[in-house]
């Protein structure tokens, strides 16, 4: 379903930050990308929802193909993604409710479906009560559970999660990652970028390591 093969990129005139990334995961699969702080971790997962482009190589995910298709189409692949960030990207003047149901505004849902599918998101991120709560009210953990609600919304291909546990404390941490695992049992693809290898060290996921512009792979 995400195909990408030997990605390359430089930022302007400095040393090449990816040199050769190739991995591919499955729909319903489920990997981390790891690897050191400023390794490029994010800027592969920017690739994926272009914003940015390599220098050479490609991405495919599904029927799109994400490094050649023309800027009137990056909307639409985005609708076949989700994306949560480390700090979470509400908009502050929202409520959790209102942040969730934007996402299916945008997308043309009536307000019927949008009603019930922001309960059903809600619930599944165990936030139904705080569904009025603006994110200033909220924890960090609840704020990325609403991120993670938001993302959900228009049932994606793909869940992208870049370092979504870096601003949580290791509690949050945890409880997150096993928020993101339930919703791929339930059916959803992930990719999770983090440098955050100590809360992952023990958890049975497909690891892809990111070192000196290279992924290699390592199932533990
Ligand atoms: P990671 O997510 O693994 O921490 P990033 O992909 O954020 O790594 O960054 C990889 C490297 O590229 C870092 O050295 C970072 O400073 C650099 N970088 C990222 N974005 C830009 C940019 N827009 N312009 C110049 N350099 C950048």
């Amino acid at each position: 379903m995400l195909i990408v093969r030997n990605l390359s990129k430089s930022y302007k005139a400095g040393e090449p930050i990816l040199r050769d990334v190739s991995f591919e995961l499955n729909r319903g699969e489920m990997a981390v990308l790891t690897g050191p702080s400023g390794a490029g971790k994010s800027t592969i997962l920017k690739m994926i929802y272009r914003e940015e482009r390599p220098d050479s190589g490609e991405i495919k995910l599904d029927q799109y193909n994400v490094t050649k298709i023309r800027p009137y189409q990056i909307p639409r692949l985005r609708r076949h993604l989700g994306v949560v960030f480390q700090d979470f990207k509400l908009l502050p003047e929202r409520t959790a409710w209102e942040n969730v149901a934007l996402a299916l505004e945008v997308a043309g849902k009536s307000r019927r479906q949008i009603s019930s599918r922001v309960t059903e998101l809600l619930r599944l991120v165990g936030l139904l009560q705080r569904s009025g709560n603006y994110p200033h009210q909220l924890s960090g953990g609840e704020c990325q559970r609403v991120a993670i609600a938001r993302a959900l919304a228009n049932q994606p291909l793909l869940l992208l999660a870049d370092e979504p546990t870096g601003n949580l404390d290791r509690e949050n941490s945890q409880s997150l990652l096993e928020l993101i695992r339930e919703i791929n049992i339930q059916g959803c693809s992930v990719l999770m970028a983090t440098h955050n290898v100590d809360l992952l060290a023990a958890l049975p996921y497909r690891k892809l390591y990111l070192k000196n512009g290279m992924v290699t792979e390592s199932i533990e």
